[in-house]
């Protein structure tokens, strides 16, 4: 499959046609052959606007699971939350995204405590938690977490209930096309990162060194709104591209 938008509505049109219904993790019992769609945004909340802007032109919800303590963005900043709460009122669910690397120990009570914070900034509840790159002792915890009031996504029944499939590291291991169509499972559990698709098909080392190279421009307008007369000192032309 190409890593574009075209690609990805062709995804959610089979999906369809297949007779899944697309749903969340609260409410798939609801359904005979449940979907659910899952966004983890490891690296930029921009490119996951993107995607829930293409979702929400097909009449598609879906999760989109941000980190609170990444290095690459800033949850809270005006224009990130900004884009959280308008993907929310596009109908889609806002989850946290879990780094338990950021943690000495006591990986629940950590989980708990981070999706306090994030319902403090989104002034919403928060559904549910998915990992960043779990430990094994994770992946087998089977966390409980608020005494089970918010859905832990990689708990047992979302991994062996369903049959899981991911983009992780920009490659399906498996042709989800055929998964979707084989017909095979009644239930799909589908993970997606926005920061690999684009309207052009881009490989991975394209996609990445675009990202680092915006990241230079996007750091320039950041100085300029606090250091006066920047161009004084520094003038964006200058920089390297
Ligand atoms: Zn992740």
């Amino acid at each position: 499959m190409e890593f574009t938008y075209k690609e990805y509505e062709k995804l959610i049109g089979v999906l369809k046609k297949s007779g899944y219904t697309i749903c969340g993790y609260e409410n798939y019992l609801l359904y005979e052959k449940p979907v659910i769609l899952r966004h983890d945004v490891d690296m930029s909340i921009e490119k996951a606007f993107e995607m829930a802007l293409i979702e929400y032109g097909m009449g598609v919800k879906s999760t989109y699971y941000v980190l609170i303590s990444s290095d690459f963005y800033n949850v809270y900043s005006k224009y990130n939350i900004e884009r959280l709460r308008k993907m929310q009122l596009m109908g889609h669910t806002i989850g946290l995204h879990f780094d338990e690397e950021r943690w000495e120990d006591n990986v629940l009570k950590a989980i708990e405590k981070e999706v306090d914070i994030l319902e403090k900034m989104l002034e919403k509840e928060v559904v549910s938690v998915s990992m960043h790159r779990p430990s094994d002792i994770t992946l087998k915890s089977n966390y409980e977490i608020k005494a089970g009031r918010v859905i832990n996504s990689y708990s047992k029944t979302f991994f062996e209930e369903f049959k899981y499939v991911s983009d992780s590291r920009r490659n399906w291991r498996e042709d989800i096309f055929k998964i979707i169509e084989s017909g095979q499972y009644n239930r799909l559990h589908i993970l997606t990162h926005p920061m690999w698709y684009a309207q052009n098909e881009k490989g991975a080392k394209e996609t990445l060194s675009e990202f680092c190279k915006n990241k230079v421009y996007e750091c320039y307008d950041i100085l300029d709104a606090n250091i006066r007369d920047l161009s004084q000192i520094l003038q964006k032309e200058e920089l390297e591209r």
